[in-house]
């Protein structure tokens, strides 16, 4: 007998598209060209800032919408309607207040046309695989948000899927639950105990990313697509303190955190590198678009606080993406350190919220000096001038190899607005130059 061991795809999507027609009449494309193959045997995340089209592609996956165009294939036959291999479970749990858990549970398997009987053994089952054992009878509202998503999952494997789609499952669960829930996901998983063959899970969470996924799979938005796809080569259970894991979520920080640079060639050899040994200098970082006014509000904020991102950003009411600058900034000055997705500020940053505001200039001053190799570079361009003025031209010219163009520029405005705010050098907007101010105030003290 002839053994098999081709992979499968489970689900392969050909250049799919979705756009929606707004009231005046326009088409909004929300997603744009979006191809992959989902083989069989992995967890898969998607991740990528809010309003990238996620939940929508997640959707269309699991033939609850269907695309504008491509195609969507399900086991090499095209999918039409519902996938008949998918369950989703999703972030606000979506139970029906009015059934009890166990009625909740077998909600997914009437539709699938089972027998009382079956319906009632296989419900009992997951319910007790899942961790709900001695809840049956209870109603939705009277459990805690952890017990209400163990549902959600009973619900979504007693159909035993084959690929199990979940949309940000665990984003509105407190961290610890959030963790506990995690990690029996990944025993079902590992253990086989789940006879799932594919997990697809939205998140925008990078660490949920890293600590689950074989292979992330990264969208941006206006309009969504695919911006980076890599593996991930750790073995589970990860090490979040790991250098390896360490390498991945800085990887995705700085694509997260520029739009417009795309990371499509494999991760692989940089993260074994990065183990071993520190990393090829980059020539230049890729300085996030933020004010430093934001970074000192950020900062702050901070003062009495450590933690979790997500949770911080729930806190502020922000969305992740719109913090993930301004956290990258922070740590690029070294204010703030992060660790296994908890941040801390540094003894720098505390030195910065206590200090009068020519104190934090300073201390700016020294840190982007240090840091910031565009600004450490300007600065010494300036110093070495005879004038003391430079166009900014020339730097742009020594970006270019290395960013696009509106890119570079962008750089070059930021490079400029965190040296003008330390005080380094300023910028003369008529003649395009950037110079040093000539310092009188400034007399030696004696
Ligand atoms: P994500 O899950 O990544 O946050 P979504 O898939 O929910 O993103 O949404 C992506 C974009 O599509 C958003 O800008 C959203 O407003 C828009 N969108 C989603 N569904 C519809 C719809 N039915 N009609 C019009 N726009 C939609
Ligand atoms: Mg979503």
């Amino acid at each position: 007998m002839a053994v098999h061991t081709t992979t499968q795809s489970l689900i392969k999507l050909q250049g799919v598209s979705k756009s929606y027609l707004q009231p005046n009449g326009q088409s909004i494309t929300i997603l744009s060209n979006i191809n992959f193959d989902l083989p069989e045997g992995e967890i898969v995340a998607l991740l990528g800032p809010s309003g990238s089209g996620k939940s929508t592609l997640m959707r269309m996956i699991a033939g609850l919408i269907p695309p504008s165009s491509g195609q969507i294939y399900y086991k090499d036959s095209l999918l039409r309607g519902l996938n008949p291999g998918a369950a989703i479970i999703f972030q606000n749990f979506a139970l029906y207040p009015w059934l009890t858990v166990q009625e909740n549970v077998e909600l997914g398997l009437k539709a699938k046309g089972m027998s009382l009987e079956e319906r009632r053994t296989k419900a009992i089952k997951m319910i007790d695989v899942i961790g709900l054992d001695g809840f049956e009878g209870a109603y939705p509202k009277e459990l805690s948000g952890g017990m209400r998503q163990r549902v959600g999952f009973a619900r979504a494997l007693a159909v035993e899927p084959e690929l199990l789609c979940m949309d940000e499952p665990f984003s509105a669960l407190d961290v610890l639950t959030a963790e506990n829930l995690r990690t029996e996901l990944l025993d079902l998983w590992l253990e086989k105990r789940m006879p799932t063959k594919s997990i697809l899970i939205v998140t925008h969470s990078i660490e949920e990313a890293v600590t689950l996924a074989d292979r992330i799979i990264v969208l941006g938005r206006n309009p969504g697509r695919i911006r980076a796809d890599f593996r991930v080569d750790i073995n589970h259970y990860r090490d979040r303190k790991s250098p390896q894991f360490e390498a991945y979520v800085d990887r995705i920080y700085r694509i997260i955190t520029h739009p417009d640079q795309d990371d499509l060639p494999e991760i692989r050899q940089d993260v074994k590198s990065t183990a071993q040994e520190p990393p090829e200098p980059v020539k230049y970082q890729s300085l996030p678009l933020v004010r430093i006014g934001a970074i000192a509000g950020f900062v702050e904020i901070l003062e009495n606080r450590q933690g979790d991102l997500y949770r911080l950003a729930q806190e502020m009411l922000l969305e992740l993406d719109d913090l993930y600058p301004i956290v990258e900034a922070a740590k690029m000055m070294e204010l703030v350190s992060l660790k296994e997705g908890d941040i801390h500020l540094t003894q720098v940053g505390k030195k910065f919220i206590d200090g009068s505001i020519d104190q934090r200039k300073g201390i700016i001053r020294q840190q982007i000096l240090q840091n910031i190799r565009l600004i450490k570079q300007i600065y010494a361009s300036l110093t070495a001038s005879p004038k003391q003025r430079i166009s900014g031209e020339f730097f742009l010219e020594l970006l270019q190899p290395y960013f696009t163009q509106n890119e570079a520029q962008r750089q070059l405005d930021t490079a400029i607005a965190w040296g003008r705010y330390a005080e380094l050098f300023v910028y003369d907007e008529p003649s395009g130059e950037i110079y040093i101010e000539p310092i009188e105030h400034n007399s030696p003290v004696n």
